[in-house]
């Protein structure tokens, strides 16, 4: 298994990845924190044997082979660049960056190094979503027109900080939410085009950023998506509606960090649920998909490009609902 240097003394890292890279046979070799007692105590709770407050430090170590960076966003691009330079594989969290020039000179640096570069998108790996695309690639629901997703949550107490109101971290839902949705559909309808969007702050918190927003995206070939996304809904199911010329797919409960959810088609000869075979811990996926292209054999569930074209999709939808227009979205390295 990998030997995980993990930078940034995340909850992300703490609740669903050392599980997963330890539920693998991978091992946690070392944490880099910008506080030494929060490295301390971080790393004396989850078991992490060596700390350091320099990246630097953790990137010379031998026993490191990839690094797990959950930092805030703005810190994606430096920690990315340094691993790259120190010959290190990066898996990193998403949204990648907090620009496109900067996510693709991450990628460009990851390539030049001959490391492997993955975003931690979790959801395109799910069985659930392996099996829609399934679905519609086999023409399932005949030709794709549209699809909704509704991925409307309550952002947990423990949550409410940097995401909320700092902006220079990339704060917001649309960084934090909407690019999981593009994740999704672009691995289903290939080229987004442009959006259009609205954005608001509603939750009771003093936000500095939006906390709710919707959008439209236009893919190639005509076919339509629509987003909800928000911090602020309590109780919504979430789910994905991919709708046809042949048939619709109703997933229910398929936008979560858990191997959840329900699929059914709709179509001339009825309503049924479709099997979904091979449920996982996401973050299991994401990390086995990545060891796997550690040793050369297959690429990670999303690769630096995907991640990228996941950005961009999420900062046509920011630029939409800020400037009341219409935004085409850039995927051009
Ligand atoms: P956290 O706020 O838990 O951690 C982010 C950084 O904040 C840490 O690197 C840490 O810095 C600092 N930090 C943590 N706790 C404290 C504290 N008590 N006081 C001061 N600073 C603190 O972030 P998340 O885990 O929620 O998110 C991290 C990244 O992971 C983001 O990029 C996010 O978008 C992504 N994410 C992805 C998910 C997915 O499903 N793929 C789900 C959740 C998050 P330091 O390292 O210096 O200690």
């Amino acid at each position: 298994g990998l030997r995980w240097g993990l930078i940034g003394a995340s909850d992300i890292a703490a609740t669903r990845m050392i599980p997963a890279m330890r539920g693998l046979g991978h091992s946690v070799t070392a944490l880099c924190s910008s506080s030494a007692l929060r490295a301390t105590v971080w790393a004396g709770v989850h078991g992490v044997p060596h700390t350091t407050t320099s990246v630097e430090d953790l990137l010379a170590r031998d026993d490191v082979d990839a690094v797990y960076i959950s930092t805030t966003n703005e810190l994606h691009l430096p920690h990315t660049l340094a691993a790259a330079a120190a010959g290190k594989h990066v898996l990193c969290e998403k949204p990648l960056a907090l620009s496109l020039a900067d996510a693709w000179s991450m990628v460009e640096a990851c390539r030049t190094a001959g490391v492997v570069l993955g975003v931690n998108h979790h959801l395109p790996g799910a069985a659930t979503h392996r099996r829609i695309r399934e679905l519609v690639a086999a023409g399932a629901v005949g030709r794709p027109l549209a699809a909704r997703v509704s991925h409307a949550v309550a952002l947990p107490e423990r949550l409410r900080g940097w995401r909320l109101r700092d902006p220079g971290a990339g704060a917001g839902v649309v960084l934090d939410i909407t690019c999981h949705d593009a994740s999704v559909t672009n691995a289903l309808f290939g080229t987004p085009v442009e959006a259009t969007a609205l954005a608001v702050r509603q939750g009771p918190w003093e936000a500095a950023v939006e906390d709710a927003a919707m959008s439209v995206v236009r893919y190639g070939e005509g076919v339509l998506t629509q987003t909800h996304d928000a911090f602020t809904v309590a109780h919504a199911r979430t789910g994905l509606e991919v709708h046809g010329t042949g048939g619709s797919i109703t997933a229910v409960d398929v936008m979560t960090q858990n191997p959840v959810g329900t699929v059914h088609l709709h179509d001339a000869a009825g309503s049924r649920e479709i099997d979904v075979p091979g449920r996982r811990d996401l973050y299991e996926v994401v990390l086995e998909d990545f060891a796997r292209a550690v040793c050369g054999a297959g690429e990670p569930t999303v690769t630096g490009s995907q991640g990228v074209h996941a950005l961009a999709v999420a900062l046509a939808v920011q630029e939409a609902a800020r400037t009341g227009r219409t935004t085409p979205v850039d995927l051009a390295p």
